[in-house]
């Protein structure tokens, strides 16, 4: 028996890399998981397709984010695949983990207030109305987590909007969770450090060796390595939490 048997979850970003073993990790303890993805369709079903293959159960949600009306479409497709398989809406997970990157190197004075808007579009505003629009339908114990960056905890001038962002998000995190408390609904926030998300960076020895040297354990993550801890936070176990900002970096705060 799984530890969220009975219980649905929605994953953003769930086509590839944090969010596909998320996702993963949900239904392997039993959860009904929304595989919510922008426009790769054929990761989305190969992300469904290994949840079923290891008997889960899943389906595909397109919807970008960051765009007008992307929450509404999101939940469409959310609102439709959770009442096919289960004759209802409610849903008991919500894990913001889609999210919008600047290329590497960018000085401060070379972003634009496209890439800010964008940033802000996807990493900050998009989570709020999810939140907004999910706290109607969650289930009393219910779960949001928000996955940010250790990049707030540390400065890095070319990651300056990213960051600024992700700061908005954990903010997002602590409010919440004081006003979803008496509904017994927890708000964290889980921050990754360099996690190999198989992108072609992680294919280069010399790069993953860098990366690596940032971890306390000098290495980068697996995507499963920061699954484990947002699966753990979904559960029953990890009800007394609320509110808190996760270091899943793997000591990379440590300095
Ligand atoms: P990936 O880049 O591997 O995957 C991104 C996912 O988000 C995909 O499913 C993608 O869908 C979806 N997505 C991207 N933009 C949008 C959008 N505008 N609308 C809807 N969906 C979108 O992500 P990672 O696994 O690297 O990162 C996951 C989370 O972890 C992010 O919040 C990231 O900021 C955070 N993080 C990651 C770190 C890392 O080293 N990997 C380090 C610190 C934090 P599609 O496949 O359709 O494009």
């Amino acid at each position: 028996m799984g530890k969220l048997d009975g219980k649905t979850a929605l994953v953003t970003g769930a086509s590839r890399g944090i969010g596909r073993a998320t996702a993963q990790r949900l239904a392997e303890e039993g959860a009904l998981v929304a595989v919510h993805y922008a426009s790769n369709d054929e990761a989305a079903a190969e992300t469904v397709a290994l949840i079923e293959k290891d008997g889960g159960r899943a389906f595909a949600v397109r919807a970008e984010l960051g765009v007008p009306g992307d929450v509404h479409e999101l939940f469409l497709g959310l609102e439709r695949g959770l009442r096919e398989r289960t004759g209802a809406t409610t849903l008991d997970i919500v894990v913001n983990n889609a999210a919008a990157q600047t290329a590497a190197g960018l000085a401060p004075e070379d972003v634009t207030p496209e890439d800010f808007d964008r940033l802000m579009a996807v990493n900050a505003k998009a989570p709020f109305f999810i939140v907004q629009r999910a706290s109607s339908s969650l289930a009393d114990g219910g779960r949001i987590i928000n996955i940010s960056s250790g990049v707030t905890r540390v400065a890095n001038p070319e990651q300056l909007a990213y960051s600024m962002s992700k700061g908005a998000l954990e903010q997002l995190s602590l409010h919440m969770a004081r006003h979803l408390a008496a509904r017994r609904i927890t708000v964290n926030t889980v921050a990754p450090g360099i996690t190999d998300n198989g992108s072609p960076v992680f294919d280069i020895p010399e790069a993953v060796e860098a990366m690596s040297q940032l971890s306390a354990f000098k290495q980068v993550a697996k995507a499963d390595d920061v699954a484990n801890v947002v699966a753990f936070l979904a559960t029953e176990d990890a009800r007394w939490i609320t509110g808190a900002f996760i270091d899943a970096s793997g000591g990379t705060l440590l300095g």
